[in-house]
């Protein structure tokens, strides 16, 4: 793993939990705005979300919005099973978590419930950082990668489509791209929407 990348992660990721609680606060809250004011969010129904971790932009005003519009929410689970791969779980009000290996709260659910990310319409993406070409720069375990592997094959757009959200100062120049790295279609942030392909 390049070194450079590991750097970049590492200032990010700083950057983003140096903010005070009222920054992150109204950040998610324009970040919900631009999200669910997107012509891509109303129209898809099975949508996929994150729970914020290490000073992720916060997600709950676009979980709650989710709930609000009687779509169907799911959250990633990283299955034992799975070989690394994610797969996801609805959230509904009642839906218990439990703390993954990482810490991260975590849908707990039968596994004949999970679904994969092929099943689903729109996922917003954690990331660490992004550039002008939707490259992503994730925390460093592939996850999304691996699962969304299915998606380099494909030269046309299907299911799902791949929405990165983030704090507009993760806008990187020039990321490359690894041979297993899955780029986003769009990316919202607190200021912007960025459209790529
Ligand atoms: P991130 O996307 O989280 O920033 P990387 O792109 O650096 O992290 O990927 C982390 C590791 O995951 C890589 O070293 C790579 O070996 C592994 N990986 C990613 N995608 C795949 C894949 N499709 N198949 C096998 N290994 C993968
Ligand atoms: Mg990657």
């Amino acid at each position: 793993m390049p070194t450079d990348k590991n750097t970049l992660r590492q200032k990010l990721r700083a950057r983003r939990r140096a903010l005070s609680t009222e920054e992150q606060k109204e950040a998610a809250s324009r970040l919900a705005t631009n999200v669910t004011g997107s012509r891509l969010f109303l129209a898809s129904r099975r949508i996929a979300c994150y729970l914020p971790n290490d000073g992720e932009i916060d997600t709950h005003p676009i979980l709650a919005h989710i709930r609000l519009m009687q779509k169907d929410c799911y959250l990633p689970v990283l299955s034992r099973l799975s070989h690394d791969r994610l797969w996801f779980a609805r959230m509904e009000t009642d839906t218990k978590l439990h703390p993954n290996r990482f810490g991260i709260p975590e849908p707990v659910v039968p596994s004949r419930d999970l679904v994969r990310a092929q099943e689903l319409d729109l996922i917003l993406m954690p990331l660490v950082g992004f550039d002008d070409h939707g490259h992503r720069l994730g925390m460093g375990g592939g996850y999304y990668d691996r699962s969304l592997e299915f998606l380099r094959h494909r030269h046309h757009w299907r299911k799902p489509h791949l929405l990165g959200i983030a704090y507009d100062f993760q806008r990187v120049n020039g990321l490359t791209a690894d041979p297993w790295d899955i780029s986003l279609a769009s990316v919202i942030t607190d200021q912007a929407v960025y459209l790529f392909d």
